[in-house]
């Protein structure tokens, strides 16, 4: 029997580049040349496609007649059209929970940071001033004592507050609803939330419907001690405002790993003294890229042996 055809737009990790190419006809469309020109001639073939870094809307959808499945790279699937997928049948499919625990160290890694100046504590030795006798200056913030609010208390959101726990942090949070079985404190609004907490933890995803959630009056809200962490998506946070929160001092500091225009960071926000900056490295070990790769080889694999995909994205499931 014929191998399905698979479309691969942007490049992918080996491991499951390798993987796919065992069962299927893959076609590494960054490899061509003239990208429409290869697209034209496979187009009407194409069964699935495997996405790395990149955005699949309704421009490559409406080329692929025939396709059954998407299958995204990362648990955010924002850069994903799924209304114009599920308009056309076609399956789409995340990499959720691999990366958990990943994430989640690194959120702690940057809230340390962000709050103990260590970036900057390490830029002060490779300067050469702590040779010169010179100690770095004492950080006017301690994670001691701390109220982590977090927004999106899900599978890396919890992950993180495991953590927060053993640093003694009180937890709190907002989404949506209150969940069932949760003794964190909850919070019906995401200003209440910066009220009650002076370290806003933000790990929910991005879209419309998260877009600029965090703004002025959340920031004025969490107050000249708070520290904002961003894990989750750039869009979620109004960077206008968060410049502007941190340059007049109604928060006092900030540890960004996603921003609203990556890679571009805002020289405004490169240019304050207590703001840590990561690029978009949450998930960004081998060993945990690699298994959302392989993640996104098995749920191709499966739609095509079993007529199931392993983890479909929300929205699929209703
Ligand atoms: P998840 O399990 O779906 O958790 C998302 C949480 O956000 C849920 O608790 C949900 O709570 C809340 N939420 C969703 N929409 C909301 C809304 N409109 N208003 C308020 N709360 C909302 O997702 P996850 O696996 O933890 O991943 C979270 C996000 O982290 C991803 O979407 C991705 O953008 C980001 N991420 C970043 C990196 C990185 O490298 N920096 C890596 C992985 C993931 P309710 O349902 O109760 O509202």
């Amino acid at each position: 029997m014929a191998k399905p055809d698979i479309l691969m737009p942007y490049r992918l990790l080996p491991i499951a580049e390798a993987e796919l190419e065992k069962r299927f006809t893959v076609h590494k469309l960054f490899e061509a040349d003239d990208k429409d020109t290869q697209l034209a001639k496979i187009s009407e073939k194409i069964r699935g496609v495997a996405l790395g870094f990149g955005p699949f809307g309704p421009d490559l959808l409406e080329k692929l007649p025939n396709v059954e499945i998407v299958a995204g790279f990362g648990v955010g699937y924002d850069h994903i059209d799924v209304p114009a997928c599920l308009g056309q049948n076609v399956m789409v499919t995340h990499t959720p929970d691999v990366l958990n625990e990943e994430v989640a160290d690194t959120a702690i890694g940057l809230m340390i940071m962000a709050i103990r100046e260590l970036g900057q504590a390490e830029q002060w030795v490779r300067e050469g001033k702590w040779a010169e006798r010179k100690p770095y200056p004492t950080t006017q913030a301690t994670v001691r004592g701390r109220t982590l609010g977090i927004f999106g208390l899900g599978r890396i959101g919890k992950a993180i507050a495991k953590r927060a726990e053993a640093f003694g942090l009180d937890i709190h949070y907002y989404g949506r609803s209150k969940q069932d079985g949760v003794d964190y404190t909850y919070h019906a609004s995401l200003t209440e939330l910066a009220a009650a907490c002076d370290t806003l933890m933000v790990v929910a995803p991005g879209g419309p419907a998260t877009q600029h959630a965090v703004n002025a009056e959340v920031l004025k809200a969490l107050g000249p001690t708070g520290v904002v962490i961003n894990i989750g998506r750039g869009s979620v946070i109004d960077e206008t405002a968060l410049i502007a929160a941190l340059e007049d001092g109604t928060i006092y500091g900030a540890g960004l790993d996603v921003f609203e225009d990556e890679p571009n960071v805002p020289d405004a926000l490169l240019k304050l003294p207590r703001v840590t900056v990561l690029p978009h490295v949450g998930s960004a070990s081998q060993a945990t890229r690699d298994a959302m790769a392989l993640l996104v080889a098995d749920n191709i694999k499966s739609w095509f042996e079993t007529g199931k995909a392993i983890t479909p994205v929300p929205e699929m499931k209703k």
